[in-house]
């Protein structure tokens, strides 16, 4: 693990959170949308329903699958993934505009996603979300409660292998408390 290379000058920096599934990742996004709402947020287009509470627009762009392979086919996402029978896409433009801009920008998406990021933005800095345990991260998964058990299953699966992936990224910052991970990321970043 090398040092993350320099953005170009004058450009803030592009910065990926990533981590395996159910380590907290969106709850951090959360906090850091609450706390300090200047920091712009990339919203993801998915074609997974909306769960209890999420809006169109804020949480993600919830689209159907005619309308996922559109934005595929016109070159409209930046990086995008299947997780777990879904799509997850980052739409390309606002990200590169907000970039300069001169604002820095936070994406956050799955271990597939930041791998692509890495190779069309190498200048991106990867931070990987690690979970302080597997138990904790077992706890989570199976509390959230908003998913059939089959859908658990899957996701604890692919986080056992996601566990393993945190060597390819710059950084790494382990989830003991939202609070905390939410400030270093903000330091990474530079905001
Ligand atoms: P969830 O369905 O729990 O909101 O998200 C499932 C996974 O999709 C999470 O790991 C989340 O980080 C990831 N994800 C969200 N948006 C994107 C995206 O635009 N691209 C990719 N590759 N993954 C995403």
């Amino acid at each position: 693990r090398g040092a993350a290379p320099v953005p170009p000058a004058g450009r803030p920096r592009l910065t990926v959170l990533s981590g395996p599934s159910g380590v907290g990742k969106s709850t951090v996004v959360a906090h850091l949308r609450k706390v300090h709402p200047e920091v712009w947020l990339s919203v993801s287009a998915t074609t997974r329903r909306p769960r209890p509470g999420e809006r169109h627009g804020v949480q993600y762009f919830f689209v159907s699958d005619d309308e996922f392979d559109k934005l595929v086919a016109n070159g409209e996402l930046l990086e995008w993934a299947e997780f777990s029978g879904n799509r997850y896409g980052t739409p390309r433009r606002p990200v590169l505009e907000r970039l300069d801009a001169g604002e820095p920008v936070l994406l956050e998406i799955d271990l597939q996603g930041a791998r692509l990021v890495r190779e069309s933005m190498p200048e991106a800095l990867l931070v990987f979300l690690a979970p302080p345990g597997w138990d904790e991260l077992v706890r989570r998964l199976t509390g959230r409660g908003t998913e059939p058990p089959e859908v658990i299953e899957r996701r604890l699966a692919a986080a056992r292998t996601e566990l393993a992936a945190e060597e390819e990224f710059d950084e790494t910052l382990v989830n003991t408390s939202v609070e905390d991970v939410a400030a270093e990321l903000l330091a990474l970043m530079q905001v």
